[in-house]
């Protein structure tokens, strides 16, 4: 039976694993959450996701800070300091004897009843995974992706921001599900004007005539943790970068194209809607980008 069919505790990695709940460090198997919590129940929560680079959490302060604005956004008070929750993360990884990876940290509203009020939460959970992620084949991140742009539009931020990171993705599964019926691994999400908002899971990022382009926030796109990141390497790099609103035809135009996420990191795009992308190769804007990147992870951040 394959790998999906055989239920977590014949996955021997996972069933090693040590999983941060709710102030305690539990084997896989005894970490639960009830099916009364409403992050299962409703979508009621937030996440982050982290990487551990060679010890070093990647800005982790900056994750924990957008943890907290994502919870003050749904009102949803955490009972933790952020020393707490820092040093939760960092025990989870070394518990794991873990030094590259990635870290999942979830907060959920708790338990409550059937009803959508979230004041009938006693409290929340937290729980931390500390594991590994691949979210796109090797091969990609040296020849680049083909992707797609969707039907399925970036949440309206007047019905809940999209800066919020919240436990309902389902907005971008659905895009990421029409991706793939596409044969694409990644898609593009608009806004609903209409302009590029942002990747499933990626913030994207346009090269034109030696100059980044990326989406302000307000069009739709998370604040990203790598996205940030570019911006402070570009400064770095004296390779002049903005927040610009972009059209599918400026992507298409551009002479390269890359996104960025905690799990993707940066990844070059060679193709969308079938255009062509520049030479249709990983452009040398991006080489330099990433050789940054890969140098500043292993220093920025909290050591364990
Ligand atoms: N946009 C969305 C919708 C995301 O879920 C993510 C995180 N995977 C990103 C952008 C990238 O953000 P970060 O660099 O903080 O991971």
């Amino acid at each position: 039976m394959g790998r999906a069919g055989q239920g977590l505790s014949s996955i021997p990695s996972v069933n090693r694993m040590k999983i941060y709940l709710d102030g305690a460090l539990v084997d896989s198997a005894d970490a639960k959450i009830s099916v009364f919590d409403h992050g299962l129940l409703y979508g009621d929560g937030v996440f982050e996701g982290i990487r551990l680079y060679g010890g070093n959490v990647f800005r982790l302060e900056e994750h924990l800070e957008r943890l907290e604005f994502s919870a003050k956004a749904i009102l949803l008070k955490m009972p933790w300091s952020r020393k707490q929750i820092s040093d939760a993360v960092c025990e989870t990884c070394r518990a794991n004897q873990l030094v590259d990876g990635y870290i999942r940290l979830v907060v959920t509203r708790g338990v409550g009843d059937l009803g959508l009020s979230p004041w009938l939460c006693a409290k929340p959970s937290i729980f931390i995974i500390a594991d590994k992620i691949a979210l796109y084949p090797p091969e990609y991140y040296s020849k680049g992706l083909e992707i797609v742009t969707v039907a399925t539009r970036r949440m309206n931020p007047a019905a809940l921001s999209p800066a919020v990171k919240s436990l309902n993705y389902l907005n971008n599964i659905l895009a990421k599900i029409e991706a793939r019926q596409a044969g694409a691994l990644e898609a593009i999400m608009l806004n609903d004007q209409g302009f590029v908002a942002e990747c499933t899971g990626d913030n994207i990022f346009i090269v034109r005539k030696g100059r980044i382009y990326t989406p302000a926030a307000q069009q739709g796109a998370l604040r990203g943790i790598t996205r940030d990141a570019i911006f402070d390497i570009a400064k770095d790099l004296a390779i002049p970068m903005e927040e610009h609103d972009l059209t599918r035809y400026d992507v298409w135009n551009a002479d390269e194209v890359f996104l960025t996420g905690t799990g993707a990191e940066v990844i070059p795009v060679v193709k969308l809607d079938g255009r062509e992308i520049g030479t249709s190769k990983p452009g040398p804007i991006f080489a330099r980008v990433l050789e940054a990147f890969r140098r500043r992870v292993l220093t920025e951040g909290t050591r364990l």
